[in-house]
């Protein structure tokens, strides 16, 4: 199972649940955002909404592929994806 598929699988798809703070957002960005944990929620939120930065706007996908495991994102094994080499928290301990 690769990070995409297991945060699809994991995201909530319960109508009613969107924040105040998911406004702007179509539904499905608002459950994206919603389904990560809150310290990752802002940087997700300006991709969607064009506020982020190229090198945010990476952060944000691999964020949103792993379900926020930063872990998950060093190790990442799918090489074949285009974001890898410029992937965040290669080096240990780097937020
Ligand atoms: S590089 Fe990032 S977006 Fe690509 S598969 Fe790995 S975690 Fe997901």
């Amino acid at each position: 199972m690769t990070p995409e598929h297991r945060r699809k699988s994991a995201r909530s798809t319960e109508p009613g649940t969107l924040a105040k703070e998911s406004c702007g957002l179509d539904t499905e960005q608002a459950q994206a955002v919603e389904s990560l944990p809150m310290v990752y929620r802002a940087t997700l939120r300006k991709a969607f909404t064009g506020a982020a930065s190229p090198r945010q706007a990476i952060k944000a996908k691999c964020i949103d592929c792993t379900c926020g495991h930063r872990c998950e994102i060093r190790e990442c094994p799918s090489n074949e994806c285009p974001l890898w080499r410029f992937r965040p928290y290669q080096k240990e301990g780097k937020t």
